[in-house]
């Protein structure tokens, strides 16, 4: 160490300082992870080299054999991990070891409730990383040079995983990464021969680089009593993973835990996935795809600048991660990997826009993703674990992917009538199974909440007939419904837009009396219309309530209201479109209104009628005390 210079100290962000120590208090339970983050980057740097190097193969200083070397010495109580890969410079070191990138963290971390098993699963999601070093060790060192820098500029930083870190420039024959892990009192276990080789093969198998120990002499029968290894014998090293990369490998042959290990090591989540396919594929477009669903969402699934995408490989060798290029915006919480043989080894982020073979490659992965959701939804109970976590961004796809909407469609899930719960387990194909003879539409309903939906005055027919409504609450819904049309030949109808037409399910019979109820209130009609000019574009006589006097409706072609709202608290401009006020003539204050003479308390009842129409659809009034008013003076009027 005589060789260091330029030596600083310098402080973590506030991020990291956050990170760790809650790391280190709700990880606890799960230390061993530690390992396999660090054999994780180990790998990742091996493959970063193997990329820089098709260009420069100057990088490999004459040593092309890339693996992961771990050791241990019991009594000075250290696990070394080191890699031959990429290295880091000394800028890389304080950006990637003294930062978190990701933005979003601050309030991520601001999020963990202090309940340790609940943010153990939150901190999983986030991706644990180096830091979980500091969950074992109490000093970490890491010794590190960039392939293709002189000796001399390799750097030391040394962290007691506190406020601050060292770093110092120092000399390193090898290029690559070495960490020096100092473990806790209490946590010697780990310098252990026997443990070590276990949580390898347990955590990193897959891994596509050897990962070396040194060869443990097995005391056999007769050799117990053997002395110990000579003194100054070089060490021998072997591999103890399988060190092939797992998606090259047969299906069969592939147990769920390798599957399971390996999507963590490219997802960089802690928990396991729900689900996963693997495919090879030959003949023109020949590629290996190994496409997981992840169990939980990422706390940036909503932030439009979160990296995304599958982990790139052209011939097995690594090229990016994050290709974005490769699945629909939709299906951006799918992890995994990508394999292509059509793509050449020198791909950019900007060639991979122009080469058609991409776009053949994000068509077929496609529709092994929405293959593999449909297979999931087979399985009810793992499927709306699904659905809860990714379901919003699903609906984003009929809009997004018009060739694949009809398998999308299959995949949504509702809320409605029939089960009269805010869940959303209803498929499209449910509903239409459970549609009444004579019906040609599908119903629903959009709403700002559950209950709004579920007790909305339009709903009343429906429930009288038996006809399953929809109810969609999410924000998503209404602009969603509004990119769709039809389902199995049956097209979709809001129940609070157009002429009420229930199809067949109606007799003639019913549909005669009703236009003769409406003609006795001809009059009616004519009286409110100029009472209520300014806020509706017209009235007239409905069917569709049961127990409500009167609702609201909009055109078939209006903006619905909950689209409305969000483009208002987004400041946009929204159409000026009134909606249409229908009474119910068999409701008793409708009769009423009919036979007020006094044309003032006539105004007061119609404008209260239309404030609670507004308010039942979810609405706000705009002049709220003077519907107040008009109550209070009514029901006085009650009390005289
Ligand atoms: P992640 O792997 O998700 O990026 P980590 O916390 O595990 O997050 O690592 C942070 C970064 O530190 C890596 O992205 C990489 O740039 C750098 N790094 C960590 N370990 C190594 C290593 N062994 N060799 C080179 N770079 C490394
Ligand atoms: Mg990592």
């Amino acid at each position: 160490m005589s060789t260091e210079t330029q030596k600083e100290t310098l402080g973590f962000q506030t991020e990291v300082k956050q990170l760790l120590h809650l790391m280190v208090h709700s990880l606890y339970s799960n230390k061993e992870i530690f390992l396999r983050e660090l054999i994780s980057n180990a790998s990742d740097a091996a493959e970063k080299l193997r990329f820089e190097a098709l260009e420069k193969s100057d990088l490999y200083e004459g040593d092309s054999d890339l693996n992961i070397r771990i050791s241990f010495d019991k009594d000075a109580k250290t696990v070394t991990i080191e890699d031959n890969g990429i290295g880091m410079s000394r800028e890389d070191v304080i950006e990637h070891l003294g930062t978190i990138a990701k933005s979003g963290t601050a309030s991520f971390l601001s999020s963990l409730t202090g309940d340790q098993s609940k943010d153990s699963q939150l901190i999983g999601q986030f991706g644990v990383g180096f830091y979980s070093s500091f969950i074992v060790a109490d000093q970490v060192d890491v010794f590190t040079r960039r392939a293709g820098e002189p000796i001399s500029e390799a750097v030391h930083w040394s962290s007691r995983g506190e406020g601050e870190f060292t770093i110092a420039s120092t000399e390193k024959a090898g290029r690559g990464t070495r960490i020096v892990l100092h473990l806790k009192e209490g946590e010697e276990e780990f310098a252990d021969g026997w443990r070590l080789r276990n949580l390898v093969r347990k955590y990193s198998d897959h891994i596509a680089f050897p990962v070396m120990m040194e060869k443990e002499a097995m005391p056999s029968a007769d050799e117990e009593e053997a002395e110990a290894p000579e003194q100054n014998a070089t060490p021998e090293y072997e591999a103890v993973n399988s060190a092939t990369a797992l998606w090259t490998r047969s299906k069969s042959d592939i147990k769920d835990e390798e599957y399971q290990a390996f999507y963590k090591h490219v997802s960089h989540d802690y928990s396991d996935p729900l689900s996963w396919s693997h495919n090879k594929v030959e003949g023109n477009l020949e590629y290996t795809s190994l496409l997981y669903v992840p169990e939980k969402a990422p706390f940036d699934l909503w932030n439009r600048e979160a990296p995304r995408g599958l982990k790139l490989y052209v011939q097995r060798v690594f090229i990016m991660d994050q290709a974005d290029q490769f699945l629909p915006l939709y299906l951006r919480f799918i992890k995994g990997v990508v394999d292509s043989n059509n793509l050449s080894l020198n791909v950019s982020r900007e060639i991979l826009q122009k080469d058609p073979n991409v776009d053949k490659l994000r068509s077929a992965l496609t529709k092994r993703v929405l293959d593999m959701l449909n297979k999931l939804a087979k399985d009810t109970e793992k499927y709306a674990a699904f659905w809860k976590e990714f379901g919003q961004v699903l609906k984003e796809g009929p809009a997004e992917d018009y060739a694949n909407k009809d398998k999308i469609l299959k995949l949504l899930r509702f809320a409605s009538t029939h089960t009269g719960t805010s869940e959303q387990s209803v498929s499209l194909d449910d509903y239409v199974s459970r549609m009444q003879e004579g019906q040609e539409k599908i119903f629903y309903v959009v709403a700002e909440n559950f209950n709004t939906a579920k007790s909305s005055p339009h709903l009343e027919i429906f429930r009288k007939k038996g006809i399953e409504v929809l109810l969609l609450t999410d924000r998503i819904d209404d602009w969603m419904m509004s990119q769709l049309f039809d389902f199995d030949g049956k097209s979709f109808q809001d129940v609070t837009k157009g002429e009420l037409n229930l199809g067949e399910v109606e007799s003639e019979e019913e549909k005669k009396q009703q236009e003769e109820t409406a003609k006795h209130l001809e009059s009616l009609l004519e009286r409110l219309k100029p009472v209520l000019e300014a806020r509706v574009s017209e009235v007239r006589v409905t069917h569709r309530l049961t127990d409500s006097p009167a609702c609201l409706v909009l055109n078939d072609y209006d903006m619905g209201m909950q689209m409305r709202k969000i483009m208002e608290a987004a400041g946009q401009k929204v159409p000026d479109t009134k909606p249409i006020f229908e009474v119910n003539p068999e409701h008793p204050l409708i009769q009423k209104l009919d036979q007020e003479p006094d044309e003032a308390r006539f105004a007061d009842l119609a404008y209260i009628l239309l404030d609670q129409a507004d308010l039942a659809a979810g609405g706000q009034l705009e002049d709220p005390a003077a519907y107040t008013a008009r109550l209070n003076k009514l029901l006085l009027e009650l009390s005289a």
